[in-house]
Formats: structure tokens, sequence, C-alpha cells
């Protein structure tokens, strides 16, 4: 019987998990796909909001403001890269001038520092390439860039760390409450626990509804995005939005923490809840939109495109918090944006009210705080490197030319807690296949060294989930 099963290991559940492994409970996270990260935690636009766009006294507005100044000790105690680089929401005219001066004032009722608003000319000083059409920017200093998939996986990472059990490739297909506990039916299994965490993304409204709950619903909204080669890195140096509107913060420019750009996304509602397809409206779109703040965009040098659907609450706001309908079943749901962004505060939140419904919590005795560091020799000095590979051979191989990235790393990936299965698995982690060829070249050399590492013959690598197949048969049985 686990004390708390958690459904879902995108950011939220993985920052859950990881709060809760502070304390003597048995916890499990349930991801129905093969690795964490998944989701909408997958596919975002990565950016750490600064707070001045939710609506003051809503839970986006305080998880936002308390998750941005949580982020610098959560990166480091996580080893992941992050830059608050700034932002810039630029205004077209008077209307918009008037509508930046009015974020300007919402952040500072949400208490978000580093604000100010520039003119037109001082922008241009500052990011030489935006648009000559601009008159004002609301300038948010808090603002930064992360890696949202490594935030996921990190988190879930550590949480395995301290205890946390993590099963892979398990769909809930079924609650029930039994009284004293809640039976949970997976495709892989049946498990009992005394609580339930759902942070099951665009799934959570489903989820609750096993239990009864049908307070709230979520609707799917896709958003289209396109990714530059890093020869366009400096474009601009922070991240140039458009006026945010009903329907998300608008097209964006940003440098990405690995030194690509990123234009989009685009926002358009959606039936299907998994649509991750991307169109050539879409893309035109976020094109058009991206030209329109930074002129000089170059979208000859796409490398790769990619969509992400959001997670949009029918009540307006996160819903967090033990459900009204089964006090056993504490909801995380319709974690919209700035829901990357919040989801330490988020963690930290849900576990006081945990606390707060009388959950027992009992500190352990030994929890590691940090995450090791990954071994990066592009990034040692040739010194450190060479010493590293006398060690270790593995690390003076590179799979991945245009990332170079080594077999050493790409081996850690697969041997960590809730380690990689799969060959997205590797490239989130380790960024082999995220290059200039977006793995024409080491693609097959990462099935081959996963296969190798599991135990699996080659044809059983995953892309990302268990239907996903790679290979159907390996020519040598042919
Ligand atoms: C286009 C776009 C841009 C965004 N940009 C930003 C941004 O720049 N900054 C920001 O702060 N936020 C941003 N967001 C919001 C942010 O991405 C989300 O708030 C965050 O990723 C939500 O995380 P989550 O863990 O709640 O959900 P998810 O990441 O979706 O995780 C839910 C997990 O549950 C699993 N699951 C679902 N059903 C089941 C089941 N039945 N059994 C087991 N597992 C299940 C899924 O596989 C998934 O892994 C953006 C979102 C989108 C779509």
């Amino acid at each position: 019987m686990y004390d708390i099963f958690i459904i879902g290991s995108g950011v939220s559940g993985g920052f859950i998990a990881l709060e809760l492994s502070k304390y003597d409970l048995k916890i499990a996270i349930a991801e129905k796909s093969l690795d964490p990260a998944n989701g909408c935690s997958r596919a975002n636009s990565g950016i750490v909001h600064g707070g001045y766009d939710p609506i003051p006294g809503t839970l986006k507005a305080k998880l936002n403001v308390r998750g941005t100044e949580m982020m610098l000790e959560m990166a480091e105690r996580l080893h992941i890269d992050y830059d608050r680089c700034g932002a810039y929401v630029i205004a077209f005219g008077e209307d918009d001038d008037k509508k930046a001066y009015e974020l300007y004032q919402r952040g500072l009722t949400n208490g978000v520092e580093h604000l100010s608003i520039v003119s037109g000319d001082e922008l241009l000083k500052r990011e030489p390439n935006i648009s000559k059409d601009v008159t004002s920017a609301l300038h948010s200093g808090t603002t930064g860039i992360i890696s949202p998939y490594k935030m996921a996986i990190a988190s879930t990472e550590l949480a395995c760390t301290n205890g946390v059990e993590f099963l892979r490739a398990h769909t809930v297909i079924g609650m029930e409450d039994m009284g004293d506990y809640i039976r949970i039916d997976t495709d892989k299994g049946v498990y009992e626990a005394k609580y339930v965490v759902n942070a099951a993304g665009v799934n959570s409204a489903k989820i609750a509804r096993m239990l009864g709950d049908d307070s709230f619903d979520i609707i799917a909204r896709k958003g289209e995005y396109l990714i530059l080669d890093k020869s366009e890195s400096g474009i601009v140096n922070s991240v140039i939005f458009q006026m945010p509107s009903k329907m998300g913060k608008g097209i964006l420019v940003s440098p990405t923490i690995d030194g690509n750009v990123l234009l989009g996304p685009t926002s358009h509602n959606v039936d299907d809840m998994y649509d991750k397809s991307t169109t050539k409206d879409g893309i035109a779109e976020a094109i058009r939109g991206a030209k329109r703040s930074v002129p000089t965009v170059n979208e000859r040098k796409l490398i790769t495109m990619f969509a992400g659907v959001r997670s949009v609450p029918t009540t307006g706001d996160f819903v967090i918090g033990q459900s009204k309908a089964n006090p056993r079943l504490f909801n995380v749901a319709g974690i919209e944006s700035p829901g990357l962004t919040s989801s330490p505060a988020i963690a930290e939140y849900l576990v006081g009210i945990m606390k707060d419904c009388g959950i027992e919590m009992s500190t352990k005795k030994t929890y590691v705080m940090n995450r090791p560091a990954e071994k990066k020799p592009r990034l040692m000095s040739q010194a450190d490197a060479n010493a590293l590979i006398a060690k270790e051979p593995a690390y003076g191989k590179i799979v991945c030319r245009c990332e170079q990235v080594t077999e050493g790393e790409i081996l850690d990936a697969i041997r960590r807690p809730a380690g990689a299965v799969t060959v997205d698995g590797v490239k989130m982690r380790v960024r082999a296949g995220m290059g200039r060829c977006q793995g024409g070249f080491c693609t097959s050399r990462v099935i081959e060294i996963l296969a190798r590492e599991l135990g699996v013959s080659q044809t059983e690598i995953r892309k990302q989930n268990e239907d996903s197949k790679m290979l159907y048969r390996t020519l040598r049985e042919e």
C-alpha cells in the first residue's frame, strides 16, 4: 500500500514527488509514457516567467512569483542550466503602450521585482534586431530560460534517489474508493494508496472523474513552434514577447537555454488532446508573428518543429487542492502557463495543503538535497576531459557529432534513477539528436547503446511510447 500515488510525471508530478520525498512516506509516481516529461512539460516555451501577466489574487499569480523566486536555488540543486536573460513585452503603437503600462502595474501588484518601461529607441539599442515599429516595451528582469523537460526529468530523478518509485509505462485506467484506501487500476496491474495526487495534465479531468469529481474540465489548446539552428543565436539576447491576449502570451522570439532560437507558439483550441502535429498554416503563422517582432528572423535556418498542448482549465485558474468529491484525491490540474515556472511552488503549496488536511509527514533522516552534476567533456578543460577519458574511456567516444555528446553521457542518462529507456529519453537528457542533423547520424548508435545497456534486442527500443517502434527487424535476422 502506498501512502501517496502520483499520476503523471510532468513538472507538476516531478516536483510534488520531490517535495514529498523529504518525508517518511511510501510514494509512487505513475507515468503512462516510458519516460518522464511526455506531456505538456516536453513541449513548451521553456520560459520562467516574471509574473506580471496573471490576474492579481489568482493562484497563477501567487505561484508564478513564488516559482520564479525558487528557481535559482532549484536549478542549482538539480544541476540544470537556467539563465535569467530578461524579457521584453513589446508595444506597437499607442494602444499597446497603454497595455504595456497596465502589465507593469499588474506586475507591481503581483509583487514582481525588476520591472520597467523602456522606449522603442532604448530597446533598439539593447536589441538591435527588433522591429523599428516598436514604440515601447515592458522589461522584466527576472524572466529567464530553462529546459522544461530537464526540469521534469531531474526532479523525478532526485525524487527517486530519495526513495520514490517510478512506474513507467503505467496508464491509470480506473480508480475506486475502498473506504480506507483508493484502488488504482493501471494497464500494468492494480495498486493501492491512501491518497492520490492527480497531476495528469490534459487527462486530469478524466482522472478526477474516476473518483466522482466533475468540478472542472480541460480545454486542449495547441501551440506550434519552430527551432532555428545555433548559427542564429544572438539574433535576440532576451525573450521577446508580443502583448498577451485571452489566448495566451503571444508569439515569442527567444534564445533557448541550449543556444538555439525558438519561434512560436500559435494558440488554437483542438478537439484531440493528443494532437501534437505541426501544420503548414501553424508554422506560417508562427513565422509571420516572429517576423513582426524581429524582421531579420531567418526561417531557412529551421532545424525542427514541434507542438505542445496546453491544459486550459474551465475554472480560469490552476485547480490545486483536496477534491470536494473525495478527500483522498488531490488535484493539480489545469496547469497551463505559467505552470512550468510555478512547478516548484505548486509542489510546496500542495504539500502544505496535504499537511493541513491531516496527512502525517515526518521528516526523513536521510534526504539527498542535490542531484549530481552531469559529466560533459565538451564543457571541460582539455586537462579535465583527458583525465576523465583516461578513467572512463566512454567519455572519449563522440556519438552525437552536432551536439558533441559522448557515449559516457548516454550511459549515464540510462543508468541514473528513472533513467532513459527510449531514444527520446536519451535525447531529452543529454541532447543526442537535438542538433542540426536531428539524429540523422546518431540515432542508430543511440539505439545500439540503449539495447546493449538494457539487455534487450534493438527492435525493442522505442522512440517515446510503447507503440512508437523504430526498428521492425534487424538485417542479420533477414
Ligand atoms: C505551448 C505551450 C507553451 C507554454 N509555455 C510555458 C512557459 O514558457 N512557461 C511556463 O511557465 N509554462 C508554460 N507552459 C505551461 C507548462 O508547459 C505547463 O504548465 C506544465 O508543463 C504542466 O505540467 P504538468 O506536469 O502539470 O502536465 P504534463 O507535463 O502534461 O504532465 C502530465 C503527465 O501525466 C501523464 N498522464 C496523463 N494521463 C495519464 C494516465 N492516465 N496515467 C498515467 N499518466 C498519465 C502524461 O503522460 C504526462 O506526462 C506552456 C504550455 C504550452 C502547451
